[in-house]
């Protein structure tokens, strides 16, 4: 079994760097996991990416820029493990959500296990995320970088993973909490000078015809329902998040 504790796939998501000593503290057989800092550079300057998003840079270029550079070298050692985690942290409220690019059996048995609020299928990524290149592959998105709520979930959703597959043994408390499970299926635009709406709120439908955004002149319309997902002003430069489709 080779497992890939991936950190700083963003360079300023820094909780990555606190779940991975925590998780050091587990003193499991280095041949089995290996804690992987994805953007070493971009964690130096304080950045989130030197060129290009690597977690949409995959499977990356031999010559290109850095990111494209990095995600060709990342892509062996993910597509070797037989699952990798990719931490990271988020500006939108997202409260516990897992990422996933491919939910295949295999995958959603180690879902079950963590058994989180909310499980995120991004169709939107799937061939470009890091975690797009690993047979199994898990994101953590729960909470802002500096939240220690956040922190110590991560954690504790980890060791209900490691021990589920017998890596260690810890007694886990099963909540009876239901999973809600969204396919992510394409990007919202933000045209510049917009803003979103007060009302708008991650997993709360948006109706078909309702106003979402607005520049105080014109609004943005949505042409069918839809849940958002990662929504946020400043999440991203031209997008507000993505569409989602809630799933049973
Ligand atoms: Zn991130």
């Amino acid at each position: 079994m080779k497992i890939i504790l991936n950190i700083l796939t963003h360079g300023d998501e820094r909780i990555g760097l606190k779940v991975a000593k925590e998780i050091r503290k587990l003193n499991i057989d280095r041949n089995i996991l290996t804690v992987q800092i994805a953007n070493s550079k971009a964690f130096k300057f304080r950045k989130r990416f030197i060129d290009q998003d690597l977690n949409r840079s995959f499977p990356g270029k031999k010559t290109g820029n850095y990111e494209e550079r990095l995600a060709y070298k990342l892509s062996a050692a993910i597509k070797s493990a037989d699952f990798v985690l990719d931490i990271h942290s988020t500006k939108s409220e997202l409260k516990d959500a897992i990422i996933v690019t491919n939910l295949n059996d295999e995958t959603l048995k180690y879902v079950k296990a963590i058994q989180p609020k909310y499980v995120l299928i991004m169709n939107a990524t799937k061939n470009n995320a890091l975690i797009s290149q690993a047979k199994i592959g898990i994101a953590f998105e729960y909470g802002k970088d500096n939240n220690p709520d956040a922190l110590k979930k991560i954690v504790a959703d980890v060791k209900k993973l490691f021990s589920h597959i017998g890596l260690i043994n810890v007694k886990l408390h099963r909540q009876r909490q239901v999973t809600n499970y969204f396919s992510v299926v394409s990007e919202v635009k933000k045209p510049k000078g917009y803003k979103l709406l007060k009302k708008i709120k991650n997993y709360k439908l948006i109706r078909k015809d309702e106003v979402f955004a607005t520049n105080g002149k014109n609004y943005l319309v949505a042409e069918d329902s839809f849940y958002p997902i990662l929504f946020g002003e400043n999440n991203y430069k031209t997008i507000f998040g993505f569409r989602g489709k809630r799933m049973s």
